[in-house]
């Protein structure tokens, strides 16, 4: 394919994912003329399958159940946790690819299978015999808006990143404030790299940085030296980080580009062109804890405990991605919802042979 037709083909897409957002956003009939049959008014909000969250885990999920011909709704506010960078990196096939450009096709893909998707936040849940019962806020500041259904309920609702109140980070962050090597490490190798710690974990945060650029400064800033073991100090040493004690005040920007730290007191200034961080994961769990769903406490926060499939302690109940663990990148948080999709579409089928018939 050319270039130019690749181009127009993805234009479409685009066109086609947005159709369908304003079709769902209007409370239309639903999968009419889609391979899974049309939906009446009286079940207009009534799904087989509804998924709350419309990132890589969510989309991913949606697009194996509208294949697998399942009536199925995609709920997304719309902020994506890497929408701060440029470029997304290590998803084969997608490398360089934009996270909004990402989500635009993922959009487009689910619609060609008569997937639903509505901007819009799920704010309250409930489980009853006939599935779960999920009320969106519909636009509205008092969070009334309608409520759907649905048989199977999946959460890819990501997690947030809560940065370190270090004055001018935040507005930085996915830019030249970075968390995560291998998503970035390569655009920046080579530059002088800071690291902040926050917790003893930085150490090893500077020491795995440390492969993509040899000027590697750590600076303590929340750390007290004496949190520094001796194998730290001797890693460090090796991989020839440089240690700085003392408080990070500020970070010194010049013409929209990192130039340096600034650290408090009469700590001086140290040019640097990158800082990495780590951010606190906040995970969002809040409509699987109401609904009882059992969680496991991990260093990076509460997650749901789930099956290999992805199904929670509560029947019908799923999450895949960053809703469900910390570490998931683009491409596993895709993973996680492509197997969480196929084993509802299996769970449904089984579920309406026993009951003696398809629905
Ligand atoms: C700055 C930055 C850069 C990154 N770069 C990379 C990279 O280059 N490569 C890589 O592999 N990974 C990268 N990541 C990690 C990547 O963002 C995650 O792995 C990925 O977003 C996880 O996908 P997800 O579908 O689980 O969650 P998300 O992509 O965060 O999607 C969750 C969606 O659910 C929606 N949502 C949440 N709650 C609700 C609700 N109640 N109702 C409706 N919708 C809701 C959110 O608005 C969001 O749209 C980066 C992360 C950051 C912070």
């Amino acid at each position: 394919m050319t270039e130019r037709t690749d181009q127009t083909e993805r234009a479409d897409q685009t066109e086609r994912a947005k159709r369908t957002e304003r079709t769902a956003s209007a409370g239309g009939a639903g999968n009419a003329g889609s391979p899974a049959g049309a939906g009446s008014p009286a079940d207009a909000a009534t799904y087989e399958v509804v998924v709350v969250g419309g990132g890589a885990a969510g989309l991913s999920a949606a697009l194996v159940l509208g294949r697998a011909r399942r009536r199925t709704l995609v709920v997304d506010a719309g902020e994506p946790r890497n929408a701060p960078a440029a470029h997304l990196h290590g998803y084969l096939s997608r490398d360089g690819m934009s996270p909004a450009e990402f989500l635009a096709v993922g959009r487009a893909e689910i619609a060609r299978y008569g997937v639903e998707l509505v901007r819009d936040r799920a704010v309250d849940v409930t489980r009853g015999d006939g599935g779960f019962a999920v009320r969106l806020a519909g636009g509205s500041p008092s969070g009334e808006g309608r409520t759907v259904r649905a048989r199977q309920l999946v959460l890819a609702t990501g997690l947030a990143d809560e940065l370190p109140p270090v004055p001018g980070l935040a507005e930085r962050f996915g830019r030249d404030v970075l968390h995560c090597p291998y998503c970035h490490g390569w655009e920046v190798r080579d530059r002088a790299f800071g690291v902040l710690a926050t917790s003893p974990a930085s150490v090893h945060q500077a020491l795995v940085v440390s492969q993509w650029s040899k000027d590697v400064t750590l600076f303590l800033h929340t750390l007290a030296e004496e949190e520094l073991t001796d194998e730290d100090r001797r890693r460090l040493d090796t991989a020839g980080v440089d240690v700085v004690p003392g408080e990070v005040a500020a970070l010194v920007v010049e013409e929209d580009r990192l130039t340096g730290i600034r650290l408090a007191g009469d700590g001086g200034e140290h040019a640097r062109e990158v800082l990495f961080v780590a951010p606190r994961p906040v995970p969002r769990t809040g409509l699987a804890v109401r609904l009882g769903a059992e969680t496991s406490r991990t260093p990076f926060g509460d997650y749901p405990v789930t099956d290999e499939r992805g199904l929670t302690s509560v029947p019908g109940l799923w999450a895949a991605g960053n809703a469900a663990g910390f570490a998931e990148q683009i491409v596993n948080a895709a993973s996680r919802g492509y197997r969480a999709g196929a084993a509802i579409n299996l769970e449904l089928l089984m579920a309406d042979l026993d009951a003696g018939g398809r629905r």
